[in-house]
């Protein structure tokens, strides 16, 4: 088994203000951790490109791509939703984390890697095919998805999205695409407060009420998700991995600690191994409180690499 680790300097160039959570420490935090642990020389380092603006055409229309190139300031900062800002870094590192995700997905299609975590930002489970939203201008995962499927040509590819917030962009892109299966869950009722109700049968949603224990967040996971996922027999699996269901995170009220995401992890690689020869790609979105992120990251990443 080797697992890819994407990560780039410039990703953390993006900075939408000192008071904001999504914030450039996110990264840092995670690779300092990772630098006490015997992950730091199992994992293949790799150094992402950008996306290429074809690439990024398979889910956003040309219209978006533009406004948002035309939006980017030379100087300061201007806010696209109330939570999300750009400044002159923003779509540098937005092309980065994206075009890390097309990569991961080419090299665990082609079997340099076993799977593969982008260590990126800006996160992107909240932009919608023409909407940046909650901290995100690009869909990461649903770019993902689509390399997988139209330039590998795979058929059926399984979105699996634990963060703690719906990930409604993904929903908005995958919804109605029988070649993909999302299982997310998420606190709720809570941020976006969209496309909960909004069911189409590829989206299985799973929502979790405030202060949900983390056993009970288990079984709710295991029933909802396991056999549709082996129904599925997904020949990729991608996570849109969110760590802010974490017990100690600002942002949220789940109890969901490292060893949970281990769980998660374990759950995630099992289905990769019985249907799609292990290969699975997840990526970064949220995670607020900079020590249970470390922790989790690495317990997953852990997961990833078959590490005990
Ligand atoms: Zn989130």
């Amino acid at each position: 088994m080797t697992t890819a680790f994407f990560s780039h300097d410039d990703c953390a160039k993006h900075n939408m203000g000192a008071e904001h959570p999504e914030c450039p420490e996110r990264l840092s935090a995670i690779i300092s951790y990772l630098g006490d642990t015997e992950l730091m020389g199992t994992l293949d380092w790799i150094k992402p490109e950008e996306i290429t603006r074809d690439q990024l055409l398979s889910v956003h229309p040309d219209r978006y791509v533009q406004q948002l190139d035309m939006m980017q300031p030379t100087h300061g900062r201007i806010f696209t939703d109330p939570d999300t800002a750009m400044m002159p870094d923003t779509l540098r590192a937005a092309r980065l984390a994206a075009g890390a995700n097309v990569q991961a997905v080419d090299m665990v299609m082609s079997g340099q890697v076993t799977n593969a975590f982008v260590c990126a930002r800006p996160p992107g489970h909240h932009a919608e095919r023409s909407k940046s939203m909650g901290f995100c201008f690009y869909n990461n995962i649903a770019l993902a998805a689509m390399r997988a499927l139209n330039f590998h040509g795979l058929e059926r590819v399984a979105i699996v999205d634990f963060d703690v917030h719906q990930g409604n962009g993904t929903v908005d892109i995958v919804q109605g695409d029988e070649r993909i299966l999302m299982c997310s869950s998420f606190q709720h009722p809570f941020y976006p407060h969209s496309h909960v109700y909004r069911q189409a049968d590829n989206i299985i949603n799973t929502p979790i009420e405030a202060n949900t224990s983390a056993v009970e967040y288990r079984k709710r996971v295991e029933a909802d998700w396991l056999h549709r996922l082996q129904d599925f027999r997904p020949q990729l699996v991608l996570v849109s991995a969110g760590f802010d269901g974490h017990r100690l995170d600002p942002m949220a009220e789940l109890n969901l600690e490292a060893e949970d995401y281990r769980w998660l992890t374990d759950l995630l690689t099992s289905v990769a191994a019985d249907h799609a020869n292990d290969r699975l790609v997840s990526t970064l979105e949220g995670g607020y409180h900079l020590k249970g992120l470390a922790e989790s990251v690495a317990a997953h990443l852990e997961g990833l690499a078959s590490i005990r």
